[in-house]
């Protein structure tokens, strides 16, 4: 199969790449602006699997007529696009009384409306298809976290996509699933998650832990799967069991 990934760069979306890959698939991923760490993803690409197609386009979600030319191009380049994961995600903490609007609206650009323009980008091709699987990244952070209003709006808000594609396409042959993440390290998480938060999370998580790149990239690599072909309109915590955050 064919997988588009947006922030493939690094973090989730770059572990999602790579065992697509070692899973045997070709894959489009995106970056915002950092060409350096797309280089290395497309270099580990080679070494991992050198028979398979992985490209690499600059692209910023928020966008609506560059997702639609980068879509475009990917199409012309690949082919075709099975499994989209409109993954790029940012965090911006403040306590809701002191957030500007251009910080509001920065996360829910990426996070909520730049996911939409992607999925809805590749309907059509998945329509033809009459095949398709989304997977669309929200968070733990949907629930509420104190000092994260917009990243908890925007995420909470996948939920909601999510479960509306999967109702519109799903007699298209086209599922739509959505991962809930717990902490996870990342750039994001060393950048945006307090010590606080990270002391609440080893004591209170059920595994004591956080969780690894490849326990939220395996999830998404088996809701792309022949086996996931029945789960449709799903909010999947991998959370080690953690239902809340503070
Ligand atoms: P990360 O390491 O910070 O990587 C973010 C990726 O998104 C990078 O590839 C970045 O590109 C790209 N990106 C950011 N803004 C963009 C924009 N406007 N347009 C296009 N691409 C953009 O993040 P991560 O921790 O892997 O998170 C990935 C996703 O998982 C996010 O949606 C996040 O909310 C979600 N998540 C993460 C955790 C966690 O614990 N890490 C938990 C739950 C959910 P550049 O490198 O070019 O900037």
């Amino acid at each position: 199969m064919i997988f588009f990934v947006t922030g493939g760069s690094r973090g989730i979306g770059e572990a999602i790449v790579l065992d697509a890959l070692r899973e045997g698939h070709d894959v489009a991923f995106t970056y915002r602006e950092n060409r350096a760490a797309a280089e290395r993803v497309l270099a580990r690409a080679k070494d991992l699997a050198p028979g398979r197609r992985c490209l690499a386009y600059a692209l910023d979600v928020r966008d609506s007529s560059a997702v639609e030319s980068v879509a475009d191009r990917v199409l012309d380049d690949l082919g075709d696009v099975h499994v989209v994961v409109p993954n790029a995600g940012i965090a911006i903490n403040a306590l809701a009384v002191n957030m500007s609007d251009e910080d509001w609206r920065e996360v829910l650009d990426t996070n909520l409306t730049g996911a939409f323009y992607v999925v809805r980008q590749f309907l059509p091709t998945l329509i033809a298809n009459r095949f398709g699987r989304i997977v669309l990244v929200s968070s733990m952070g949907r629930g509420g976290v104190s000092g994260q209003a917009a990243y908890a709006a925007s995420k909470a808000g996948l939920v909601g996509l999510g479960r509306t594609l999967a109702k519109e396409y799903g007699k298209r042959g086209i599922t739509t699933n959505t991962i809930v993440p717990g902490f996870i390290e990342t750039d994001m998480t060393v950048e945006r998650m307090s010590e606080d938060n990270r002391k609440f999370w080893l004591e209170y998580c059920p595994l004591e832990r956080l969780g690894e790149l490849s326990e939220v990239s395996k999830v998404v690599l088996f809701l792309a799967s022949d086996g996931a072909g029945f789960i449709n309109g799903h909010a999947i915590d991998i959370t080690g069991g953690l239902e809340w955050a503070p």
